[in-house]
């Protein structure tokens, strides 16, 4: 490993300014970066500590929503009384990742920063655009059943490796972050970017910019939210599949629905086509089915992916039955 210079940030001005510097990482949990640091996938110059900051903090907010600050592990957001009650595809998708002694670790803030699982990013004897600009793509014409079907690029078609971040894109959360130029909130949505032609660009994080929360609003369709993930072993393993749901149910209707989809797309992935489709209908086998067939008409399944397109539609229909409670 790189020799680097460690700098443990007693305050939030002092990490933004140490972040400047070229070659910089933040550190929160570690549970991605001193992974990715021992197999010299990144060799940073300096570490900067966030762990000395504020920022663990999970608040109920004047309007019922809920924020999490960045440095809250996933253990104690999953295990939050208002998360449980008004926000479960939260602690669903955070109990469906990782370990528990990895959740006691990981922060929200990491979370959304977690590294792609693609095996050629991590094997420094295969090209790689993410993790050398330029260099080419071992995936696309190589093994690639673990792949994106959703938003990839001929640069790069790797899967975005968060479930919580699928939940969050399902509930319209925001991400507020403080920087050089000042603090602001970004969609969540608009956070994470696809690959194009820069795939080692994955986030509208600007140097020296640091997330201090994500934000969780109040909306009607959010007790009605389920995660589902299909994965090829029982635990600690990440998503083939993943859907998380939210449904806003009234009069025997679907009056909003909100779907977003983890493990097919190389970022979380909203499915806007198939949340229209479901407003206004009654809940049904056949209207999930109808939606789930919509939330993959655009799919580019690859040599070996294809089997995801019907796995990722089966996850839907089941994240939407239980959301809808008609299972
Ligand atoms: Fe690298 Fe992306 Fe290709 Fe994987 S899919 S080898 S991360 S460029």
């Amino acid at each position: 490993m790189r020799s680097f210079t460690y700098v443990r940030a007693p305050e939030l001005a002092i990490a933004i300014e140490a972040g400047l510097r070229p070659e910089s990482a933040f550190l929160g949990g570690g549970t991605t970066l001193v992974d990715v640091m021992r197999i010299g996938v990144v060799a940073p110059a300096q570490v900067v500590d966030l762990g000395g900051l504020p920022l663990a903090e999970i608040a109920v907010l004047p309007d019922g929503g809920v924020r999490l600050g960045a440095l809250a592990s996933n253990a104690d957001a999953a295990a939050h009384p208002a998360i449980l009650a008004r926000f479960p595809v939260i602690a669903e998708a955070l109990l469906a990742g990782a370990s528990p002694q990895v959740r006691n670790m990981a922060t929200t803030g990491g979370n959304l920063l977690q590294k792609t699982r693609c095996p050629y990013y991590r094997d420094l004897a295969s090209p790689c655009n993410k993790r050398q600009p330029g260099a080419g793509c071992a995936a696309i014409d190589g093994y690639n059943r673990s792949h994106a079907l959703l938003g990839g690029s001929a640069q790069c078609i790797a899967t975005h490796p968060s479930d919580l971040c699928v939940a969050l894109a399902a509930l319209d959360a925001t991400v507020r972050l403080n920087g050089p130029r000042g603090e602001r909130a970004v969609a969540f949505e608009d956070f994470h970017t696809l690959p194009g032609d820069h795939p080692e660009l994955e986030s509208v994080l600007e140097p020296g910019e640091v997330i201090v929360a994500v934000d969780l609003p109040a909306r009607p369709f959010t007790v009605h939210s389920r995660y589902v993930k299909a994965r090829d072993r029982a635990s600690f393993a990440f998503a083939l599949a993943s859907a998380a749901v939210a449904l806003d149910l009234g009069a025997g209707r679907i009056r909003e629905a909100r779907i977003a989809l983890g493990g097919v797309a190389t970022k979380p992935w909203r499915a806007r086509d198939a949340e229209r489709l479901l407003a206004g209908e009654a809940p049904s086998s056949d209207v999930f089915q109808r939606a789930a067939t919509a939330a993959l008409q655009g799919a580019k399944p690859r040599t070996h992916n294809a089997f995801k397109v019907e796995l990722a539609q089966h996850v839907i229909v089941r994240a939407l039955e239980r959301a809808a409670g008609v299972s």
